[in-house]
């Protein structure tokens, strides 16, 4: 999921259009600054203020991961976390509905990080077992 900047009331229009989207900023997709239930928020070094989607695929993979016997260390940053199970730590990132390889990420990848892209439940049984083999 990626990070995009959020839009306050103050930047529309005397119309009260979105500045990007040139309709009402209560219609709008763009994340204001208080959607807490829909959006988490980070600052950029300048002071920009970004917001990124929560995603329930994530949190439900999460909670199952956890429910396997992994610990989880989130990170929300190029990738989204970590998932250790005793010395083993395994670098992941949720994927939901065809999410695609952010620049970052794909730069990762070039260099051979070994990210994991986790869609389905089932792909974390699986790195289960090849762990505890
Ligand atoms: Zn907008």
């Amino acid at each position: 999921m990626s990070w995009i900047e959020v839009v306050f009331a103050s930047q529309c229009d005397d119309d009260g259009n979105c500045p990007y989207c040139r309709i009402d900023y209560g219609e709008c997709d763009c994340p204001g600054p208080t959607q807490d239930e829909e959006y988490e928020y980070r600052f950029e070094a300048d002071g920009t203020m970004r917001a990124r989607r929560i995603d329930s695929t994530a949190t439900a993979l999460i909670a199952y991961a956890k429910s396997i016997g992994f610990d989880y260390v989130p990170i929300n940053d190029t990738i989204d976390g970590l998932l250790v199970s005793g010395q083993t730590v395994i670098i992941v990132d949720w994927k939901s509905q065809g999410g695609d390889l952010t620049p970052s990420q794909s730069r990762l990848i070039a260099r051979g990080v070994p990210v994991r892209f986790i869609q389905r439940p089932e792909q974390l049984d699986q790195l289960k077992r090849e762990i505890d083999k």
